[in-house]
């Protein structure tokens, strides 16, 4: 236990700093490819912590990379910090009360995420100065994980070719080792021209955009009968064509999310909706053009890690929620519905259990909960590398992810404790693969087992770049 007390020392040395640094990036909410104040702090933290730095890491302006310790095992521990749109928030507030700005909010707690992840890593530099042991440590600032698929992008470039394990986390209403259920995704846009007329005077010499997208809608509802259970789409109008009843509308874009269980199902299934897209533009003598947006690979899991990584959470105990925590946590979830704090619990697979309003114990590593569907580019990476996530207990159980509330808890004492344990989780797991190489082995062995039949392929095409935007002048 001696390195597990070591470590959790090292990390409480420098909370303060840490805390402090989850809350500014809370205050600068930026989504996307945007992050620059926020990749900003994360750079100046690496740099006075002594980090080796790589800045515009893999060509992304919001990227960065450091790196220390010699030698031995490459372990990288994954940050991120993008807002979201629309989910601006004051803090500490029980109610609904947006901030005067552009509307961004951390309604997914990337603030915490970030900050926990540089902090284990800021505490394993500082653990492989003490013991002089060999080993490197790589913080990967990550941007753009809602909706720009960074990590995805970043693994195409060749970022973790030669890392032995990653780890990361994520805030969440229960604390547990991460099942690795996740779907993989894929963004496209569809737009059809047609040819412009007036709409009363010459419609039969109008070919309509418009008709080509709803036709499409129509065609994927009708699809949608016929697909895995397990599968999802959806879709979002980018551009109807105009605003103008009678002109026929000349183009038009509908953008589509398709999700599967894997990227092998994602990838047929991409290719029925884009069947159904060309009839579309048949049936309206339309042209459809398809662009890929962005992709990303189903998660992967690793019985060698979670099993390292639910020690670990074992040994810490549920994170140490005080009654003021307790207090808050309750005037969240009197805005919740009974409803919201039910599907914590089956999403965890645990057992409800009067009105806790915050998780305080671990959810046992053999208890599987109903799957997460949603899509995170951590799963590319943990088809090159054997990767390991925490969820980690931040905020009220019931608290609906990518939510107002979850921006109101950004920077509260149950989001600060979390953030703690988080990177106490990810340190001490980091150090027992450090002390056994054995344990990096079993996973790497576990991963090749996982991946024999259908070797990892980036589901991003070639051509496909990702979306970044260039560095405001100073
Ligand atoms: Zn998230």
């Amino acid at each position: 236990m001696k390195n597990t007390e070591q470590i959790w020392d090292l990390i409480d040395a420098k909370r303060e700093d840490f805390l402090a640094l989850s809350d500014r990036v809370w205050g600068t909410p930026e989504i996307c490819y945007t992050e620059f104040k926020s990749v900003a702090e994360h750079t100046a933290m690496l740099k006075a912590q002594g980090f080796k730095m790589t800045e515009d890491y893999c060509g992304i302006p919001t990227a960065v990379m450091g790196e220390a310790g010699e030698g031995g095992p490459v372990i990288a521990i994954l940050g991120e910090y993008d807002a979201l749109p629309g989910l601006s928030q004051e803090a500490g507030v029980a109610e609904h009360r947006p901030l005067p700005g552009n509307g961004h909010g951390h309604g997914c707690g990337h603030n915490m995420l970030g900050s926990a992840a540089l902090l284990a890593a800021t505490a394993l530099k500082d653990w492989l100065a003490a013991t002089g042991k060999p080993g490197r440590v790589r913080y990967y600032g990550c941007p753009a994980e809602e909706g720009g698929a960074a990590k995805g992008f970043m693994v195409r470039a060749g970022a973790f070719k030669d890392v032995d394990i990653a780890i990361t986390w994520h805030p969440a209403a229960m604390t547990k080792v991460d099942e690795a259920l996740s779907l993989a995704n894929t963004r496209m846009d569809f737009t059809f021209t047609g040819r412009a007329s007036h709409a009363a005077a010459a419609p039969h010499l109008g070919r309509s955009a418009l008709d080509a997208v709803e036709l499409m809608n129509v065609g994927v509802n009708y699809l949608r009968e016929h697909v895995p259970a397990d599968s999802r789409i959806h879709y979002a109008l980018i551009d109807s064509g105009g605003v103008a009843p009678n002109v026929v509308q000349a183009k038009a874009t509908v953008r589509y999310a398709v999700r599967s269980r894997d990227v092998a199902n994602m990838v047929s299934l991409n290719e029925r909706v884009r069947k159904v897209a060309q009839g579309a533009a048949m049936m309206t003598e339309t042209q459809v053009e398809i662009r890929v947006i962005s992709a990303v690979s189903n998660l992967l899991g690793n019985t060698p890690l979670e099993q390292a990584m639910y020690q670990n959470l074992q040994r810490l105990g549920g994170v140490p929620f005080d009654d003021a925590d307790r207090d808050f946590a309750a005037k969240i979830q009197a805005t919740l519905s009974e409803e919201d704090i039910d599907s914590s619990y089956a999403r965890a697979g645990v057992k409800r259990d009067g009105d806790k309003p915050l998780c305080d114990f671990v959810v046992p590593l053999e208890v599987r909960g109903e799957p997460m569907i949603g899509s995170t580019d951590v799963g590319d990476v943990s088809w090159v590398v054997p990767t390991v996530q925490a969820r980690v207990a931040t905020h009220a159980i019931g608290t609906p992810g990518h939510s107002w509330q979850i921006t109101a808890q950004g920077k509260s004492g149950s989001a600060h404790k979390g953030l703690i344990y988080a990177a106490k989780a990810m340190a001490g797991t980091a150090v027992d693969a450090l002390a056994d190489p054995a344990l990096i082995e079993r996973s790497k062995a576990d991963l090749a087992q996982r991946t024999a039949r259908h070797p990892y392929a980036s589901p991003i095409p070639a051509n496909v770049q990702p979306p970044i935007v260039q560095r405001p002048a100073a």
